[in-house]
């Protein structure tokens, strides 16, 4: 038998394999659910966020914060996608589900240890995850539309812990009310809520405007302040003379034709103005330049226009209005033509702006965001955009969950019971599945600077009692009732946690083979862990990720986790 190995990878690429593969995704990711746990919960700590460019986000929002590290350890990633696919699903509950991710990868670090199979991790885990959104299913409380204080208290604990804690309540309601204005069978459609942020003015001026706010005024002082029974036509062009594709340069030898060669200028604008006019529009939004001239055209004919509108603007106009974007003037017909029952120029929100009411397509409302400085409007826009989609989702599901570790204890509690009718090797995962699960309570008393054994025992024993809304009072550590708190949740934002954390653990666990072409960013990779990665992920001593080859754009933040 010939010793030789075939030899079928190329030099540069680098291989792992077995148990070493393994240990190494589990570190990676678990240092990524590290980084993310401090800011779980009302008590969490923000993290400030330094970019490649010197750019600043403070922010308590899991999913930013994973996506601003720029990470790029492959199975670290797949953390970060379990946030991702929380976000786009759900909107809230990204840290959580990072939390239990990690949770699950470090139980099944000693399940391994102690010889269970990852197999059998594997189909404990998918068995306690199926089990466990049956049950969260069933503890779940109906809502409709009409319940608005429980609404209320979805959309405010949505905000809990991020900037727009101090005015929560307010926003809360805004959202709420934002939310039914345009609610109709098919449920929320958040495209119909456009959330315009300014800087200056205190959270609490914050308000909720029935129409489409454009943060723009109308182009020429002579156009009317206000249209009722608008015609809207929305331009994706410019109302300018055309440049011609080649540089031509005009040779004038006497006045006349000069004056020809202006009056053809004037005509083609006049034509443009023509156009519009004949499609019946009086309110004109384009998304490029109007030439000074078309503006004293359009208003000597009464039109109320705009320039250089955003295209996003541009695009809930349309929406809103029934318009159709014209991308050439000269094609415009009526049947591009959108109604609203009034546009106007007015002082809103201490500026200038163009207000469009009364549409009759879709119907939309602006979320009109203030604060202080840039940092905090960002912070409450994000806080406000988690707490629209919570309020969409659950008006989707009509189905909510106490929270506070409320619904993670009662999960706990019976999947150790499901655990002994599921026997062999598998049982033991699903009890740790169950121990998991518990990182929710144990974080949340962690980040209050809580005892969590005192607090998780508080709490188990409430439940045992069968105080199903019992969670944790994040403030004392005691277990308080999360009806009379009023600390609600949708119920798919924790079936959608349990699901795709439960789907990252254990395809990280499948793994026992990493083969990369060429080097893996950062250097060597090197599977051991003896330090739980419990330092900071990056840089400093004994974190998990030292040779963990590369959590690339971390370096500059390395003071600020
Ligand atoms: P996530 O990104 O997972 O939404 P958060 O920082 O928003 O992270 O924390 C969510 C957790 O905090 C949930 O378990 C939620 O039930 C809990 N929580 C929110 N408000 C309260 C409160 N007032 N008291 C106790 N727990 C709360
Ligand atoms: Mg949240």
């Amino acid at each position: 038998m010939g010793n030789q190995p075939m030899v079928v990878l190329s030099e540069e690429s680098q291989r792992t394999s077995g148990d070493d593969a393994q240990s190494m995704n589990i570190t990676a990711g678990k240092a990524v659910a590290e980084a993310a746990r401090t800011t779980l919960g009302p008590k969490g700590m923000d993290k400030m966020l330094v970019g490649s460019t010197g750019s600043v986000v403070v922010t308590n929002d899991g999913v930013t914060i994973l996506k601003e590290m720029e990470i790029d350890h492959p199975a670290a990633n797949m953390i970060v996608e379990v946030a991702e696919t929380q976000e786009e699903e759900v909107s809230d509950g990204t840290t959580s589900a990072v939390v239990v991710g990690g949770e699950l990868l470090d139980q099944a670090e000693d399940l391994l240890d102690q010889d269970v199979h990852a197999t059998s991790v594997e189909q404990g885990y998918r068995q306690a995850a199926e089990e466990a959104k049956r049950i969260a299913e069933e503890m779940a409380i109906d809502v409709d539309a009409g319940d608005t204080e429980l609404l209320q208290q979805i959309a405010a604990t949505a905000m809990t812990g991020k900037g727009a804690e101090s005015a929560k309540d307010l926003l809360a309601e805004l959202v709420v009310n934002a939310a039914s204005n345009v609610a109709d069978e098919d449920g929320v459609d958040t495209d119909d809520i456009k959330v315009e942020t300014i800087v200056g003015g205190a959270i609490e001026d914050s308000e909720l405007i029935e129409g489409v706010v454009v943060d723009k005024e109308r182009v020429n002082e002579n156009m009317p302040y206000l249209v009722e029974d608008a015609n809207v036509a929305v331009l994706d062009d410019a109302l300018e003379v055309k440049e011609t594709e080649v540089d031509t340069e005009v040779n004038v030898t006497d006045p006349d034709q000069l004056q020809q060669f202006l009056d053809k200028e004037e005509e083609q604008l006049r034509e443009m103005v023509d156009e519009i006019v004949d499609a019946g529009a009086d309110v004109v939004f384009a998304q490029d330049g109007i030439d000074d001239l078309a503006q004293q055209f359009l208003a000597d004919e009464g039109i109320l226009a705009v320039r250089r509108t955003k295209s996003s603007d541009a695009e809930t106009i349309a929406r809103s209005t029934g318009a159709r974007i014209v991308g050439n003037v000269s094609d415009i017909t009526a049947a591009d033509i959108g109604v609203a029952g009034s546009v106007s120029q007015q002082e809103v929100g201490g500026n200038q702006q163009i207000l469009i009411e009364d549409v009759e397509e879709a119907k939309s409302v602006t979320l009109l965001l203030r604060g202080g400085t840039e940092h905090v409007v960002e912070e409450i826009e994000r806080a406000v955009e988690d707490s629209l989609g919570v309020v969409r989702v659950t008006l989707d599901d009509g189905k909510a969950l106490p929270g506070g570790g409320a619904p993670e204890t009662r999960l706990a509690l019976e999947l150790r019971q499901f655990a002994d009718s599921v026997g062999g090797r598998e049982q033991l995962a699903v009890e740790a599945f169950a121990d998991a699960l518990e990182a929710i309570p144990r974080t949340l008393a962690e980040n209050g600077g809580l005892d969590p054994i005192d607090s998780l025992v508080d709490l188990r024993s409430q439940h045992d009692a069968g105080n199903t809304t019992a969670g944790l009072n994040a403030y004392t550590g005691g277990a308080i009732d999360m009806e009379t708190e009023g600390v609600y949740e949708p119920l798919r934002v924790k079936t959608q946690a349990i699901e795709s954390a439960t789907e990252a653990a254990v395809m990280l666990l499948r793994i026992d083979d990493v083969i990369a072409a060429g080097d893996l960013k950062g250097g060597q990779v090197d599977g051991d862990d003896d330090d739980d990665a419990g330092g900071p992920p990056a840089g400093g001593p004994g974190g998990g990720m030292g040779g963990m080859g590369g959590m690339g754009g971390m370096g500059g933040m390395g003071g600020a986790m």
